[in-house]
C-alpha cells in the first residue's frame, strides 16, 4: 500500500485517483503528524511525501520514520517545488529508499519510480525469506549435530558394553573347559550368547536408521496370523525375562496382510520398553482387538511413564527422556523405526501415559490391510 502525504486536499484526491486507476492501494493523510500515526499502525510500500507542510515538514517526518524499525522497508519519495536542496533530504533516512520528484507532478515520471520502488520492495521481502529460510536450516543443522555427535557416543557405549560382557564370558568358557565343568560351560555360553543377541539387535537398528535415511527400509508382504504371531512373541519374550509376566487381552482372528518381521519388530520393542522402563513391576498387559475398522495392539506396562511434553516427542529420532536416560541403557532408535514401520503400513502409532503410572504403547492397522478368517 502507498501513503500519500500532503496537506492539500485537493492534490491529495487528485493523486490518489491517478494512482488508484493504475491499480495501486493507497491511503492518505493530511499532516506530518497523521502520517507518523498511520506508519505506526500499517505496513507501507512506499510513502509519498509533500516537502511543504506546515508544523511538521516532510524531512522532519521522514526522520522520524527513520527511526522505525516498522518503516524500514519502506521508500519515500519527496514532492517538492523545485531547486530544493537533495542534501537536507538524504539526512536522517537511510534505509527503505528515497527519491525526489519536483512540482508539478509528471504522472508518468512518478508511475515509473513507484513501479521501479514496489519491484525493488518485493525483491527485497523475497530475500529476506530465503536469508529467514537458509538461518533456520543453519540452526537446524547445527542441533542435528550435535544430537549426532552425542548420538555417537552412546551408541559406542551400548556396543561396547554387550562385547565387554561376551569377551569376560568367553574367558570363563576358556577356565570351564579346562576344568572340564560341562554346566559351567553351558551356562556361560548361554549368557554369551544373550549378550550376542543383544549385539546382534542394536546393530540391526543401527543398519535400519540409515535405511530409513535412504529411503531403503524394504516390506517383505503377506498375509499372516496376527494371533500367532503374538504367542510366539510372549513365548520368546518370556524366555529371556522369566520374571515378568506378559499377558495377551483379546484375539482377533485376522490374517494381517504385512511384514511379518517388521511388525514383530515393533511389538518386541514396546514389550522390551514395557520392561525396561518398569522397574519393581512384574506383569505387562498386552491387548489385541479389532476397532473402528482397524486392528488394535497395545503394550500396557505399570512403570515410570512420561509427562505430556516428552510423550509428544518421544517417537523422534535419537529421542530419550532426559531424566531417566542415565538409568536405563538405550539408543533412541527403537519407536523412530517402529513409527516408520506402522506408517508404511498405512497404520498409526501412539502412546497414552502417565507419569509415575504407566504407558499404553499402541499401534493400528487399516481393516483393508486384513483378511478375515471365516
Ligand atoms: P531407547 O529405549 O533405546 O532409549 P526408544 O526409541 O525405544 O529408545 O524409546 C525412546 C524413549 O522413550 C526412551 O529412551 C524412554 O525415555 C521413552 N520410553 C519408551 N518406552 C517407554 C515406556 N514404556 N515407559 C516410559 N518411557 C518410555
Amino acid at each position: 500500500m502507498i501513503l500519500l502525504v500532503d496537506d492539500t486536499p485537493e492534490n491529495l484526491i487528485s493523486l490518489k485517483n491517478v494512482l488508484e486507476k493504475h491499480g495501486f492501494e493507497v491511503d492518505t493523510a493530511n499532516s506530518g503528524e497523521e502520517a507518523l500515526k498511520k506508519v505506526l499502525k500499517n505496513s507501507y510500500v512506499l510513502i509519498i511525501l509533500d516537502v511543504q507542510m506546515p508544523e511538521m515538514d516532510g524531512f522532519e517526518v521522514a526522520e522520524v520514520i527513520s527511526g522505525y524499525s516498522k518503516a524500514k522497508e519502506t521508500a519515500i519519495i519527496f514532492l517538492s517545488a523545485a531547486n530544493t536542496e537533495f542534501r537536507f533530504i538524504a539526512k536522517g533516512y537511510s534505509s527503505g529508499g528515497l527519491d525526489y520528484i519536483t512540482k508539478p507532478v509528471d504522472i508518468n515520471i512518478l508511475l515509473l519510480k513507484i513501479k521501479t520502488f514496489y519491484r525493488i520492495y518485493e525483491q527485497s521481502r523475497k530475500l529476506g525469506e530465503v536469508q529467514k529460510a537458509l538461518l533456520e536450516e543453519i540452526e537446524f543443522r547445527k542441533a542435528a549435530e550435535l544430537k549426532k555427535d552425542e548420538f555417537i557416543s552412546i551408541a559406542s557405549h551400548e556396543l561396547k558394553t554387550p562385547l565387554t560382557s561376551v569377551k569376560g564370558y568367553i574367558q570363563l568358557l576358556e577356565r570351564g573347559l579346562a576344568k572340564g565343568d560341562i554346566e559351567q560351560v553351558k551356562s556361560h555360553l548361554s549368557k554369551a550368547q544373550i549378550q550376542l543377541e543383544k549385539l546382534n539387535g542394536l546393530i540391526a537398528d543401527l543398519l535400519d536408521i540409515s535405511k530409513i535415511e535412504s529411503g531403503k527400509l524394504k516390506f517383505n508382504k503377506q498375509y499372516f496370523d496376527m494371533d500367532t504371531l503374538l504367542e510366539n512373541i510372549i513365548e520368546v519374550m518370556h524366555q529371556s525375562n522369566p520374571d515378568f509376566k506378559i499377558i495377551k487381552n483379546g484375539s482377533v482372528n485376522v490374517k494381517v496382510f504385512g511384514d511379518e518381521m517388521r511388525i514383530e519388530q515393533v511389538v518386541v520393542n514396546f514389550l522390551t520398553n514395557a520392561i525396561k522402563y518398569s522397574p519393581g513391576t512384574n506383569e505387562v498387559l498386552l491387548n489385541i482387538r479389532l476397532q473402528n475398522n482397524e486392528l488394535y495392539v497395545g503394550v500396557k506396562d505399570f512403570g515410570i511413564g512420561m509427562q505430556p511434553e516428552q510423550v509428544k516427542r518421544v517417537f523422534e529420532k535419537f529421542y530419550r527422556v532426559e531424566e531417566t536416560s542415565h538409568r536405563f541403557q538405550g539408543l533412541g532408535i527403537g519407536l523412530y523405526i517402529s513409527s516408520e514401520i506402522i506408517s508404511r503400513h498405512g497404520g498409526h502409532i501412539n502412546v497414552n501415559s502417565v507419569y509415575g503410572e504407566g504407558s499404553e504403547f499402541y499401534f493400528t492397522i487399516p481393516i483393508d490391510q486384513l483378511m478375515t478368517d471365516v
